[in-house]
């Protein structure tokens, strides 16, 4: 095989112990005495990056933004360090790199950062002294010269970015599952893994819950180009290409079903109906930070209405804050929260062609007596609020209904 440009990324639970640690620089191995050259981004080992967040809590209830990222970009640092030191002791030369020293620049926006550019001449000289770049993921720097992290599952983000700017044959991100699959693996037996699926359907997913992939990896990696590869970090079987879409794509209905527990409703009663209600209401939440998922306004009765609206359960205490100390100025007459509702989400292509989906989505959870709260839609996705401890049974009766289970051929679903 000809030497190629490969970029693999290893996440957390993929160097979650020294031993993990040692059989990734094994694999990492065969691909350097084939000749190829190598950067291997890891993720901190997993469960450090939660300890190191719950050790920052117990010191401050508010730490600096900038302190926290310092701190959670030592996870990666370790683990990049501890690669290194593996790969050396396979007699692999390896010199691992942190986020400034690989000169990824990103804005300032501690905690979910944006990568602005990637100065790659550092991992260029390496290449040129035929070593492997381990990379710690997950970190940069901005203009002022202070550590930055990209947001939860950031490392995908690295990993992406720099087979963009290197123009890498290659970008694998090896995980703890064989690929992409129809729906969360972990909550539904029924899961087919995809063998490839477009980079508009995987945003969809990753953006609806699925966290295999990092919302943010899927948007450079259709932004560049870069073919993605999502495999198994514990064998070497195939897993799902990320790709440009392909024509024969749309013919598949559905294509994954894809969830989230952890949402929170608020609903304010009785503000007027008049322009720029919306901005008014959900104006200073947004402004504080808060990420404003799915909203519903009721139709006006007697020029007043109700606005509803999803945030992360997290921010609920927050927003709550926020709500209360509006009321008055908007003229509202109250408001009432529910920290318990999670969101379901059936994505395909498919959809843009057959007006039926979501139809048959209600009817599905209809017969198993699951209350919708809210609906939204896109061109390729359908998503309802619903109670949250009915999140995993409406993922399970919606993958069998538009996917199927093992007894009903959901082997078609495998060539795709
Ligand atoms: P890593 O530590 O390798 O970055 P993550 O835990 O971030 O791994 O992502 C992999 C996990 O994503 C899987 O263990 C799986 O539970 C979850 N997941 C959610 N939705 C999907 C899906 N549609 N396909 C595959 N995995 C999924
Ligand atoms: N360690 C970080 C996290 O747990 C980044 C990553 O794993 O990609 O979110
Ligand atoms: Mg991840």
């Amino acid at each position: 095989m000809a030497a190629m440009r490969i970029v693999q990324k290893y996440g957390g639970t993929s160097v979650g112990s020294t031993e993990l640690i040692r059989g990734v620089a094994g694999r990492v191995r065969k691909l350097y005495e084939e000749g190829h050259e190598l950067v291997v981004v890891v993720s901190a080992m997993s469960g450090v990056t939660n300890r190191l967040l719950a050790q920052a809590a117990e010191i401050s209830a508010q730490p600096a933004a900038r302190e926290l990222d310092s701190l959670l970009a030592t996870g990666e640092q370790a683990s990049a360090a501890l690669l290194a030191m593996a790969l050396a002791e396979l007699e692999v030369p390896a010199i691992s790199l942190l986020g400034h020293q690989l000169k990824i620049s990103t804005d300032a926006s501690y905690g979910r950062a944006r990568i602005k550019s990637i100065d790659v001449s550092r991992i260029e000289e390496a290449f040129t002294q035929r070593q492997v770049v381990v990379a710690a993921g997950f970190q940069g720097v901005d203009a002022g010269q202070n550590i930055t992290t990209l947001g939860r599952g950031g490392s995908d983000t690295t990993a992406v970015a720099l087979a963009a700017a290197l123009k890498a044959d290659s970008c694998e991100i090896l995980t703890d599952v064989r690929g992409v699959f129809t729906t969360d693996p972990r909550v539904c037996d029924d899961a087919v893994k995809l063998d490839r699926i477009s980079y508009g359907e995987m945003l969809e997913l990753a953006s609806l819950g699925a966290k295999v992939l990092q919302i943010r990896s899927v948007e450079f990696a259709s932004r560049y180009g870069v073919k993605v590869h999502v495999r198994s970090s514990f064998d070497e079987a195939e897993g799902t290409w990320v790709i440009a879409e392909e024509e024969d794509m749309e013919e598949i209905l559905v294509s994954g079903v894809a969830f989230e527990r952890d949402e929170a409703k608020v609903t304010v009663f009785g503000v007027p109906d008049t322009p720029g209600l919306a901005a008014s209401t959900l104006g200073p939440v947004a402004n504080a930070g808060i990420v404003i998922d799915v909203i519903v306004q009721n139709v006006s009765e007697e020029g007043r209405t109700d606005l509803t609206f999803t945030v992360p359960k997290k921010d609920l205490a927050a927003t709550e804050e926020i709500v209360k100390g509006m009321l008055d100025d908007i003229g509202a007459s109250g408001f009432s929260a529910s920290p318990d509702v999670g969101k379901v989400s059936v994505v395909g292509l498919g959809m843009r062609n057959h007006a039926g989906v979501a139809v048959r989505m209600f009817e599905i959870l209809a017969g198993e007596q699951i209350n919708i709260q809210m609906i939204t839609t896109s061109e390729i996705k359908i998503s309802v609020v619903i109670d949250a401890s009915e999140v995993d049974r409406a993922v399970k009766v919606l993958h069998r209904e538009f996917i199927g289970g093992e007894q009903d051929g959901s082997i078609a679903n495998t060539g795709r």
